[in-house]
């Protein structure tokens, strides 16, 4: 019963939290108008569902790894019945999209989407005028 509950609450806040990014995006580039580290893997689902694997790397090179640490974690768990695969997969995932986003603000930032700057962002808006 305990496990419906959890289940049922994991469901609404992933729900919500898709609904908030597909109306604000991201909220660190809406408020400072810098992308996050994980800025373009909406569009690069996009682009994948719609056949274009390319543009889904462009996008976001990393927009594989999230799928591919699920599918280790649920093999993990139903071998293992415990979930201690994410105290590797978590950090391992942190270091990627950490150093990728840094290689991406190097080479893309300020003029490339997905990883051009917002001038439209509410820091701007407020001091801008
Ligand atoms: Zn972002």
């Amino acid at each position: 019963m305990k496990c419906i509950h959890k289940t049922i609450s994991l469901t609404i806040v992933c729900v919500i939290c898709t609904a908030a990014a597909f109306i604000i995006k991201c909220p660190l580039y809406y408020v400072i108008g810098i992308p996050c580290p994980s800025c373009g893997m909406t569009r690069a689902y996009l682009s994948l569902f719609c056949g274009n694997i390319a543009r889904a790397f462009n996008m976001h090179p990393l927009w594989w790894s999230l799928p591919f640490a699920l599918l280790i974690t649920i093999i993990w768990k139903f071998k293992t019945g415990n979930m201690r695969i994410l105290k590797i997969e978590l950090p391992v995932l942190f270091i990627l999209f950490i150093g990728v986003y840094a290689i991406r603000m190097s080479t893309m930032f300020p003029n490339t989407p997905p990883m051009n700057f917002n001038t439209d962002c509410l820091i701007f808006s407020i001091l801008g005028g």
